[in-house]
C-alpha cells in the first residue's frame, strides 16, 4: 500500500506505475493521477513545445523509408489494363469492368461458345494469398459469389510478376485457334 499525494488515497502498488528513477520504484502518483497530471501538462505551452520536441525527436529518429511512396502511385485501373491488354494482344476474348448480376469483374475471358472461361481479379496487395486464405474466399465473399458465375477465379497480385501470371494463363488455357 502507498499514499498517492495528489489524491490523498492509499492505494494498492498496482495502482501505480514502475519508475526505476524512485526509491520505491514506484511512481509518485498513482495512475489515475498521473494520465490526469499528463493532460494537464500537455495543455500548457511549456507542455505543447515538449510535446512537439518529443514527436520531431522521435520523426528523425526513425529509418527512412526502403521504398519512398510514390506521389502518384500506379492505379488499380492501370495494373487492370495491363493485363487486359497483354491477354487481348494475344487472342483471348477478354472484357474489362464486366457486370453480371450484382458482380462488377476486373477481368472476365469468354471462350468461343461465348461462356465465361475463367475470371481475374486484381489484388492490390503485396503478398500472394494463402491456401488457408483462399479457402475461406471461397466460402464466402467476393470469390464464392464469382465462382457461381465461373469455375475458374485467377487473383493477381501486386508483387506478382506480370509475365509468370500470362504464361500461366496460356499453359492453362491455351487459345483453340493456336492449334488449328
Ligand atoms: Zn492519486
Amino acid at each position: 500500500m502507498k499514499l498517492c499525494p495528489a489524491c490523498r488515497q492509499i492505494l494498492d502498488v498496482t495502482c501505480f506505475y514502475s519508475n526505476s528513477a524512485t526509491s520505491s520504484k514506484l511512481s509518485v502518483y498513482c495512475k489515475e493521477c498521473t494520465k490526469h497530471r499528463v493532460i494537464e501538462y500537455q495543455s500548457t505551452e511549456r507542455g505543447k513545445i515538449q510535446n512537439r520536441a518529443r514527436v520531431k525527436a522521435w520523426r528523425d529518429r526513425r529509418p527512412p523509408r526502403q521504398h519512398p511512396q510514390r506521389k502518384y502511385p500506379i492505379t488499380h485501373f492501370e495494373r487492370q489494363a495491363d493485363v487486359y491488354h497483354r491477354l487481348l494482344l494475344l487472342g483471348y476474348r477478354v472484357r474489362g469492368e464486366y457486370k453480371i448480376g450484382n458482380s462488377r469483374l476486373d477481368l472476365i475471358v469468354f471462350d468461343d461458345n461465348d461462356s465465361p472461361w475463367f475470371i481475374i481479379e486484381i489484388k492490390k496487395r503485396k503478398s500472394p494469398l494463402t491456401e488457408d486464405e483462399l479457402a475461406i474466399r471461397r466460402k464466402r465473399g467476393q470469390i464464392k459469389k464469382y465462382l457461381e458465375i465461373c469455375q475458374t477465379v485467377y487473383l493477381h497480385c501486386v508483387s506478382d510478376d506480370l509475365t509468370d501470371f500470362i504464361n500461366m494463363i496460356l499453359n492453362k488455357h491455351p487459345l483453340p485457334h493456336k492449334d488449328k
